[in-house]
């Protein structure tokens, strides 16, 4: 069988993409089960950037098809930040809850109009060879005025889903993992790992 190394130590973030992936014919692994490849410097301009590097440093490193994944939350208000610095939003000591209680700080006084945000996730596949391809996937929301909710991880408990009027952190995970910004790259991502293990 296959085995897709996916590039994260983010239990959370790893969760999701099998969930995503299931029933697909492959072993999924991740960077917890290969300690000796050396920690990867993002650095990239853009998601899409990021992605590809965790990818190929990954399949380089472990000779095996690899998966990077690079997500963050773009608020327009703040001229799309935090975006590729969601992650280290509120700096060295950085934390989830941190991350939210600055965001809503620098929100502070909107209104939920001048509230708009979305998520994006890039995801890059590459192997011992190179690169194999890059997707993107996108889901737009509302950062609401108080922390809701305890499912999901990062920015969920303050992204309003307008359809629902419920954040991400209330609503039922299954329900995520329908119509998220992961959910949208990894559905095209889907798509390139048939092909690539059928030729494998
Ligand atoms: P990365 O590990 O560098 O890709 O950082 C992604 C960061 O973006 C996370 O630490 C979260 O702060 C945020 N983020 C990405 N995807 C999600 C999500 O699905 N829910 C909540 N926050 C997310």
């Amino acid at each position: 069988m296959t085995e897709l190394v996916v590039a994260t130590k983010n239990k959370k973030k790893l969760k999701e993409i099998k969930i995503i992936l299931k029933g697909l014919k492959l072993k999924i692994s991740s960077l917890s089960d290969y300690n000796d490849i050396p920690r990867i410097i993002e650095n990239g301009k853009t998601f899409r950037e990021n992605a590809v590097k965790k990818a190929v440093k990954v399949a380089r490193a472990s000779g095996k098809l690899a998966l990077g994944e690079d997500s963050g939350l773009c608020v327009e208000a703040l001229n799309g930040a935090p975006g590729i610095y969601s992650a280290r939003f509120s700096g060295k000591d950085k934390s989830d809850v941190k991350n939210n209680l600055k965001l809503l700080r620098l929100l502070k006084g909107l209104p939920l109009s001048e509230r708009k945000a979305h998520y994006v996730c890039a995801v890059a596949l590459a192997d011992k060879d190179g690169l194999v391809g890059v997707v993107e996937g996108k889901c737009n929301g509302i950062i609401g005025l108080e922390l809701k909710g305890r499912h999901g991880f990062g920015y969920d408990p303050l992204f309003v889903i307008p359809k629902f009027k419920k954040t991400f952190g209330q609503l039922d995970e299954r329900l995520k993992h329908k119509m998220s910004h992961r959910y949208h790259a990894l559905a095209k991502t889907r798509n390139i790992l048939n092909k690539y293990i059928e030729k494998d």
